[in-house]
């Protein structure tokens, strides 16, 4: 038994059950025990590889989007450069090195990490040193300056905790972690029932049938980041994988060493997602902030331009690297199960700006 494992036991025994956006945010997040908290997951010698890990070619893309975005806001001296979730740093290494191509636009910006984790901060300090003057550490995103701003967070919202509600016998009730009969972490319902609790979905998928599984992601940082946005100008953009409507199902997953793992088995030591569900991130929109898309990452990444950008990288690159750009770009925005259609892109623009790069033709929410 782990100490994470232990620790959880001796809450359940004295609390009761545990919410799963509890049980989640202790595995991912504890102080000492975390899965963040404690390694670098990332990469073939990890748990999972991320799209910035895959090639270049996903952060340069981001580089020039943000430096594009910086452009259509109107240049201005001072602008908050902000990543959620860096993991190593990668992704903004590759973004800054593309944004040279926009003259003024690394002058003006300051560069605001959010991430919790002490180790990958100082594997982003590692990453990006003499890249940039300086990096601010946040832990919370309540913290960044107000100034406008671009975030860019990619397979950071799905590492936000959720709850799981069940439906039962005509009444919905949350999923909560116990103690099992053989005595280890066994899912079960709490038996207060919540009413109204359909009240918060969608129109279109109640009345919901027995059995149904609705996930509820909290989404508090992402809601201070538009609401920031609204006051001080700019636009987010967001890349996870997900559905780009709200629907039914457990979605929770436990994976380590490149392969699936079971969620309340050896807490702390698997990566502990669940898929985002982008009609509910749409929602955060408001009068003052638009919300784009969702675009698959395909769309969004062809529209900037990534075929070009592997072909001129396959131009200056030896036979074998040039298969293996080949490779990273069929990853990148391949079919499912690829990336390119599970994962999805949103952004979130100040009604100031007239359009975002990437979001032809994409679904706006908020324009009331
Ligand atoms: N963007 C990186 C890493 C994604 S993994 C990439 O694409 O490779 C998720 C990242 O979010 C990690 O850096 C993790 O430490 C951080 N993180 C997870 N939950 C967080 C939270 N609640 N607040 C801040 N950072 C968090």
């Amino acid at each position: 038994m782990n100490n994470l494992e232990r620790e959880i036991r001796a809450l359940i025994e004295t609390q009761g059950p545990l919410e799963v956006s509890r049980y989640m945010a202790l595995c991912l997040s504890h102080p000492k025990y975390g899965y963040y908290t404690t390694r670098d997951p990332f990469g073939m010698s990890g748990d999972f590889t991320t799209a910035p890990e895959i090639s270049q070619m996903f952060g340069e893309l981001i580089g020039v989007w943000c430096a594009e975005v910086w452009r259509l806001m109107g240049s201005p001296s001072r602008v908050a450069l902000v990543e959620a979730g860096p993991g190593r740093g990668t992704l903004m290494k590759d973004a800054l090195r593309a944004a040279q191509v926009m003259p003024g636009f690394l002058n003006a910006a300051e560069l605001h990490f959010v991430e919790t984790s002490p180790v990958l901060q100082e594997k982003q300090r590692e990453t990006l040193h003499g890249a940039v003057p300086s990096i601010a550490w946040h832990g919370e995103t309540n913290t960044l300056p107000d100034a406008p701003l671009i975030v860019i967070g990619n397979e950071f919202v799905d590492a936000l905790p959720i709850g799981q509600f069940e439906k039962k016998a005509g009444r919905w009730h949350e999923r909560k972690i116990g103690l099992g009969a053989d005595g280890g972490f066994a899912f079960g319902l709490d038996p207060a029932p919540l009413p109204d609790f359909e009240k918060q979905m969608p129109e279109r998928l109640t009345p919901a049938p027995n059995g149904a599984v609705f996930e509820q992601r909290d989404l508090t940082p992402i809601s201070e980041i538009v609401s920031r946005i609204g006051k001080c100008g700019g636009a987010a953009l967001f890349i996870d994988y997900g559905h780009a409507e709200s629907g039914f199902g457990d979605t929770l997953q436990a994976v380590s060493g490149h392969d699936y793992a079971e969620p309340l088995e050896a807490p702390g030591e698997a990566d502990l997602t669940s898929q985002v569900d982008f009609e509910a991130l749409a929602a955060l929109a408001n009068k003052r902030v638009r919300a784009i898309g969702p675009f698959t990452q395909r769309d969004f990444l062809t529209q900037l331009g990534i075929e070009v950008r592997a072909e001129i990288l396959q131009r200056n690159a030896k036979d074998e690297m040039r298969d293996e750009i080949g490779t990273a770009l069929t990853r990148l925005i391949g079919p499912a199960p690829g990336m390119g259609e599970l994962f999805k892109a949103i952004a979130f623009a100040h009604r100031d700006l007239p359009r975002l790069p990437g979001f032809d033709g994409a679904k706006i929410s908020g324009d009331a």
